[in-house]
């Protein structure tokens, strides 16, 4: 073990030879231990593994020769370029560089051998390759070449793949099999057909050549299962730590339950129904509950929150409810007010705009626990907000918060021993594959139903060609009284370049729709004006509301009921489904116009078409997943719920009943192996810390 923890903690920094610059690169790749980059897999590999003679080399070949250099020269026309000829008897080859030093031009003497590999191309002057990768050799080198496929690291910026070689390379030498443990039993290895770690990670790194690609699939496959089981273990142990923890006994009695139902201005829909006692159950446990309530934009998750929150006031404790912005704060505060006052509820909110004697009452009121239910923004959790008994926590929309602040705020919550229940409410619908891990340290309740009366949102897909015909369309729209929402998305991954297209947009539509009403809300602006311009389009001082793809999640304005998403083809399927949420809230028809930038390929082309045919978000979610991969899903980058270095769901997923079946012998039989196990894949991802 001691050699496995050296693995580890054996810092690059320490390599001979590399040096201040390499490591701040290394660094952003995040490769630190000898052991990250034994995980740095390549993407793909080269075959340097035989030699092409010249005269036999054709135009497309990527291949590796050999040769006397013949001359080396600048020709006075054209681009100013290297060119430089090589022999080898059998015919000969130009090597040409745009970029070059007079140091590397001296090098060239003819004579001199070089071995070169890149693709073959007609050149100017006969066969040529551009840029290609040499090296100087003397005349009795010639021939000794590589046995393995030369691997293609991921890069970054100013860090060249023979850095990258050299250094794995060290490091496959560095470790030899006995200090990188198999903690996984042999026994499970073999069932599975995989081969040892240090095998394994051999041949992804310098596979012999003419490997098959069966067993760089099985290595890697080798690789991506102890990953799984790793964060399968993690979460086992978090999930067993919070077992032992004790919550609040919540429980609401029948009577107000009944009530609580009566004053709703609605029925609540089965799945409501049935999610409330998911919860119900969960609160009667003394244990912290970690659920997540995850329903379709529009599929009332607020109501089930409110009666979690009536179940917490019961029982003598407050309940704290957070919202990402402002303007959902101020939202839910108006439902919860709705609901709950007719009960007796005394609400408060904090808002940030409100300074001096109003907001040093709403915290005395809070500290005192006359506030039952306290509403706001994530400034409820700063340093002056004291709650006097706090037993649930309820956050909206999951997504913008990260799991390390969602934890924060279980320990702030923690009073005379006891931890606050937690309900965390989402409109991003989890893929099948997500779930089974877990999703982090969530249990999971589905609010799978619409409540009645809703009209399906249509989604057409149009060119922009059919721009001017749009036009027209919202002006009769905006006649009607009904409001627009236009969304516009750019090519550029850039922010700045997204809000200046907006802006154009919004300045062209307000000439094109005189008498139209038209804002612009974008990332750029502060969340003061945002709101500002928010509140206003929900009060209805605003037809058309141009956007970014910032739109705050779960905004209510049931009157807007024509979205227009610029370039769809652009986003995933899940943004566009979150986006197109925002209509079909009120009563009336509504209308999603998906605007492409013709032409469309063919799989955009269905991308947008299952938009076009479905409305649920869960078909949805799984198409996304099999169409753009894990690794995007919608914000799980971001909040860094399930990062894998070397795991693919969409690929791997399929492994993960095996995974959780050898977790299990692991922590009985070997329990020694699992402390190990995590550290080598979890130490740099501050999940570790956590467990
Ligand atoms: P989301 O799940 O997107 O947060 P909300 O809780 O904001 O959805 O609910 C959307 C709208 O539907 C609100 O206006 C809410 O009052 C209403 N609503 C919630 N549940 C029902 C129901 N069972 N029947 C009718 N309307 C409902
Ligand atoms: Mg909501």
């Amino acid at each position: 073990m001691s050699c496995a923890l050296a693995l580890d903690s054996l810092k690059l920094a320490s390599f001979k030879g590399v040096g201040e610059r390499t490591l701040d690169r290394l660094d952003k790749l995040g490769l630190h231990s000898v052991q990250d980059l034994l995980f740095h897999l390549p993407i793909r590999y080269e075959d340097r593994t035989f030699l092409t003679p010249l005269g036999r080399l054709r135009p497309g070949d990527h291949a590796l020769v050999e040769g006397r250099v013949e001359l080396a020269e600048i020709p006075p026309k054209g681009r100013r370029s290297l060119v430089c000829r090589i022999a080898d008897g059998t015919g000969f080859l130009y090597l040409r560089f745009f970029h070059f030093t007079a140091d590397q031009l001296s090098r060239l003497n003819p004579g001199t051998w070089l071995r070169c590999y890149g693709e073959a191309r007609d050149g100017y002057y006969g066969v040529e390759m551009v840029h290609p990768d040499y090296q100087h050799i003397a005349e009795t080198e010639s021939g000794h070449i590589d046995k393995s496929l030369t691997p293609v690291y991921p890069l970054t910026e100013g860090l060249h793949q023979k850095t990258l070689r050299k250094l794995v390379d060290g490091a496959l030498d560095s470790c030899t099999g006995d200090k990188l443990v198999d903690w996984i039993p042999v026994e499970h290895l073999e069932a599975m057909g995989f081969p040892p770690l240090y095998e394994a990670l051999r041949l992804l790194h310098k596979p012999p050549a003419g490997v098959g690609l069966d067993s760089l699939r099985q290595a890697q496959q080798r690789l991506a299962f102890e990953e799984l089981l790793a964060h399968h273990l993690s979460l086992s142990r978090f999930r067993e730590r919070m077992r032992k923890q004790a919550a609040p006994l919540l429980r609401l009695p029948e009577a107000q339950s009944k009530q609580f139902r009566k004053t709703l201005p609605f029925d609540l829909t089965g799945a409501q129904q049935r999610v409330i006692e998911e919860i119900a159950a969960d609160l009667a446990r003394l244990k912290p509950m970690m659920r997540l309530v995850q329903g379709d934009v529009g599929s009332g998750k607020t109501v089930v929150a409110a009666w979690a929150a009536l179940a917490a006031l019961a029982s003598d404790c407050q309940v704290a409810v957070m919202a990402p912005t402002e303007l959902l704060a101020e939202q839910h505060y108006r439902s919860f007010s709705q609901w709950l006052e007719p009960l007796g509820v005394q609400l408060a909110y904090l808002a940030s705009k409100h300074k001096g004697q109003v907001r040093r009452e709403t915290l005395e009121a809070i500290a005192e626990g006359r506030a039952g239910a306290v509403l706001g923004t994530h400034a409820l959790f700063q340093e002056q907000v004291k709650f006097q008994r706090l037993g649930l926590v309820v956050i909206d929309e999951q997504h913008r918060f990260g799991v390390h602040q969602r934890l924060a705020l279980r320990e702030k919550g923690m009073q005379d021993g006891l931890y606050p229940h937690q309900l965390i409410m989402t409109a991003t619908p989890i893929p099948r594959t997500l779930a089974m891990l877990g999703y982090a340290d969530l249990d999971v309740s589905i609010i799978d139903e619409l409540p009645p009366g809703r009209t399906p949102v249509k989604t057409s897909v149009i060119p922009a060609t059919r721009r001017p015909e749009l036009i027209d369309r919202i002006a009769e729209w905006v006649k009607g009284e009904r409001q627009v929402y236009w969304v516009c998305t750019l090519i550029e991954e850039s922010e700045v370049l997204e809000c200046e297209a907006a802006q154009n947009t919004a300045t062209a539509l307000a000439q094109a729709l005189p008498g139209v009403r038209v804002e612009l809300v974008h990332g750029r602006m502060k969340p003061a004006e945002k709101e500002a311009v928010m509140a206003s389009f929900k009060a209805g001082a605003v037809d058309l509301l141009v956007a970014t793809t910032v739109i705050e999640v779960g905004v209510d304005v049931p009157n807007a009921g024509l979205m227009v998403i610029e370039n769809p083809e652009r986003l995933g399927l899940a943004q566009l489904h979150q986006l197109r949420g925002r209509v079909g809230r009120g009563p009336g028809e509504s209308h999603c116009v998906l605007m492409y930038q013709p032409p469309l390929s063919a799989g955009a082309k269905e991308r947008l078409g299952i938009l076009r045919e479905t409305s649920d978000g869960f078909i949805i979610a799984e198409k996304d997943l099999e169409l753009r991969g894990p690794g995007e899903f919608l914000g799980v980058r971001q909040t860094g719920q399930v990062q894998f270095r070397i795991a693919d769901l969409s690929r791997d997923g399929g492994m993960l009943d095996r995974v959780k079946c050898v977790a299990e012998n692991l922590l009985r039989d070997h329990p020694d192996h699992v402390e190990p196990l995590l550290r080598r894949w979890l130490a740099d991802s501050g999940r570790y810390a956590e467990v």
